[in-house]
């Protein structure tokens, strides 16, 4: 049976240039960076030409690059230490209601160490409102935290905007990239970003690895202590396969970065545009053409999003669900909620990320399979055939009242 993985926005596979790699790493170059000899001393090597390349992709200098365990580490150690760094100077947080939980839960255990948090609302295709970000700031704010791109929906935030608000107004600004790193064209200096969170394992590198960009003078303390790696700021032994795939992933998706986006957003288009050609009711969740290539998320009324994907499973096709039930609860994700869509839609939510392994032919045979499998799950459907459907229908899914 044909397999086709469309869940690039939750991890990828390691590329064959990466595992080489790697593979050197683990048996010939296996030292500790910090031993003085020739071991060591090739290990340091190969972890300093990994920070090269990250940099050179986001314009930063290598210095600037903090190797981490991961986005979620790297997102905790922006947060926290800021926060941590800067209280004296005020204690008020702005995020957006859209965020990754690496960046909502760390700014909700914030709220208990007594700092205050804004979380922005978004408009209906998860793009934001810089008036009403520009009116949330006040004297003690001493971060913006924001995603570029939201893992769920795809939307791509305005950055740029952002942080020129941020640098007037003399704010801290941390920008979650892990879904735009190597994807989208970064600018740290053009874009004014201060801090800047990327993860290997979204770029056809290894699972636990990823880095913080700090500008230099930004203030911010570690969360971790016990040696001087990373120059204090993250001490530990560092993880040197992981770093050095992460620095050749993120060197080789530069190289190809505007070649593969062109032919992503094709996939993408057609994709799109075949599934609302070829369903009835189904809308499109994010921003049309400001959004990620290969990123698709659609709400298909009168199924459920969980039923769906053991579905597609079964015909060998991979994708995600816009809903969190996996995770043992039965509320929709709380992207899809923010962007003010109903739970009875969110919860026929269907997310597929296309990525470098992605062909024509593998979207050609989502078109052919995704109509016949939603046909079939509604004429299965009460919902569906009772008709009850206009606008006052209930959620009897959710835990939530609507
Ligand atoms: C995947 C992801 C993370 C977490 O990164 P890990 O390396 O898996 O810890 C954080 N933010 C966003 C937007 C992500 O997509």
């Amino acid at each position: 049976m044909r397999r086709v993985y469309l869940d690039h926005s939750a991890t990828t596979p390691v590329r064959p240039e990466v595992v080489q790699l790697v593979n050197k790493y683990l048996t010939e170059t296996f030292g500790n960076p910090s031993s003085v000899h020739a071991f060591g001393r090739e290990a340091r090597k190969g972890v300093e030409t990994a920070r090269e390349q990250i940099a050179a992709l986001i314009k930063a200098k290598p210095e600037e690059i903090f190797f981490t365990s991961g986005g979620t580490e790297a997102d905790n150690m922006a947060i926290v230490g800021t926060a941590m760094a800067n209280q004296t100077k005020g204690k008020h947080i702005i995020t957006t209601q859209i965020e990754h939980h690496a960046v909502l839960d760390t700014c909700k255990s914030l709220i208990k160490q007594g700092f205050e948090v804004t979380f922005l609302p978004v408009n209906p295709d998860a793009t934001i409102d810089l008036e009403l970000l520009k009116s949330s700031i006040r004297d003690d704010t001493i971060l913006i935290t924001m995603m570029h791109v939201n893992n769920e929906v795809g939307t791509i935030l305005p950055i740029k905007e952002v942080g020129q608000i941020a640098k007037e107004k003399g704010i801290i600004f941390h920008v979650d990239a892990v879904q735009s790193f190597g994807k989208l064209p970064i600018d740290v200096n053009e874009m004014n970003i201060d801090l800047l969170s990327a993860s290997g394992h979204k770029i056809y590198a290894l699972k636990g690895t990823g880095c913080l960009y700090i500008r230099k003078g930004t203030k911010i303390a570690p969360l971790f202590f016990g040696g001087s790696q990373e120059r204090k700021r993250r001490p530990g032994t560092e993880n040197v396969p992981g770093i050095v795939a992460f620095g050749l992933a993120a060197h080789l998706a530069g190289q190809e970065m505007e070649a593969e986006a062109e032919r992503l957003t094709k996939l993408r288009d057609k994709l799109i545009d075949g599934i609302l050609e070829k369903i009835p009711n189904v809308q499109l969740n994010g921003h049309r053409t400001n959004r990620l290539p290969g990123h698709v998320n659609v709400s298909i009324r009168y199924i459920e999003g969980e039923s769906l994907l053991l579905m597609l499973d079964m015909k060998g096709i991979a994708a995600s669900s816009g809903s969190a039930c996996t995770s043992g609860s039965l509320d929709p994700s709380h992207v899809l909620l923010a962007m003010g869509i109903p739970h009875e839609i969110a919860h026929g939510s269907l997310r597929m990320t296309l990525g470098k392994g992605t062909t024509e032919e593998d979207v050609d045979y989502v078109l052919e399979v995704l109509p016949e499998i939603v046909e079939k799950l509604r004429s299965m459907s009460p919902l569906y055939n009772s008709m009850k459907l206009e606008n006052n229908e209930e959620c009897s899914k959710c835990t939530q009242k609507r």
